[in-house]
């Protein structure tokens, strides 16, 4: 394999360098010890403080990475996931999101637990806290285990009022609906 140098263009997804070697710098993130790039463009490595970085040549935003925390919204509900559309990458807000920015999360990846009906979980409409497992696929894959991940806001899905937490479940103030959620600890507590 060649050895990946300064001025080099890479796509999302190349390998750059080995975490022993390096640290990864803007356009780059590290997975299982290894440092690949997340976006289009040039490669700028640093050997004075071993930072391995790569510049957009659009000077876009930077791209997803595992582990960022991120908030969109439920597009469909099918039974082995949901697919989100991310609007917000969670600490970087005052930044546009690259392309891709449809997610997807797994049945297993919903909570610590087995998950029986994807429907109870999520609905279309629903706004979800989740965490980045995978940004090289497209759609990028999604996780809601956890106690501070998974639906923040939902609506009652036959009037459409916000719905109010009642313990593990959630009550509509209007129409006295009752459903039920993958939800967030601080469900409609106003934080993204
Ligand atoms: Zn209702």
């Amino acid at each position: 394999m060649a050895e990946i140098k300064t001025g080099d263009f890479v796509i999302p997804g190349d390998f750059l360098a080995t975490a022993e070697e390096f640290v990864p710098g803007d356009g780059a993130y590290e997975e299982d010890g290894k440092i690949y790039s997340s976006c289009t463009g040039v490669v700028l490595v640093d050997v004075q403080t071993k930072h391995i970085s790569v510049f957009s040549r659009t000077l876009g935003p930077p791209a997803l990475k595992r582990d960022d925390v991120v908030v969109g919204r439920v597009e469909d509900v099918r039974d082995q996931s949901a697919s989100v559309y991310i609007g917000v990458l969670r600490g970087r807000e005052d930044r546009e999101l690259p392309l891709p920015n449809m997610g997807s999360i797994h049945v297993s990846q919903v909570h610590t637990g087995y998950v029986e009906d994807m429907r109870r979980q999520f609905k279309p409409g629903d706004i979800v806290r989740a965490r980045v497992m995978n940004a090289r696929r497209a759609p990028v894959q999604l996780l809601t285990a956890g106690d501070d991940l998974g639906v923040i806001v939902a609506a009652c899905s036959r009037c459409h009022t916000l719905l109010e937490r009642e313990d593990s479940k959630l009550r509509c103030s209007e129409c006295g609906n009752v459903e039920f959620r993958k939800l967030a600890d601080d469900y409609r507590q106003g934080a993204i």
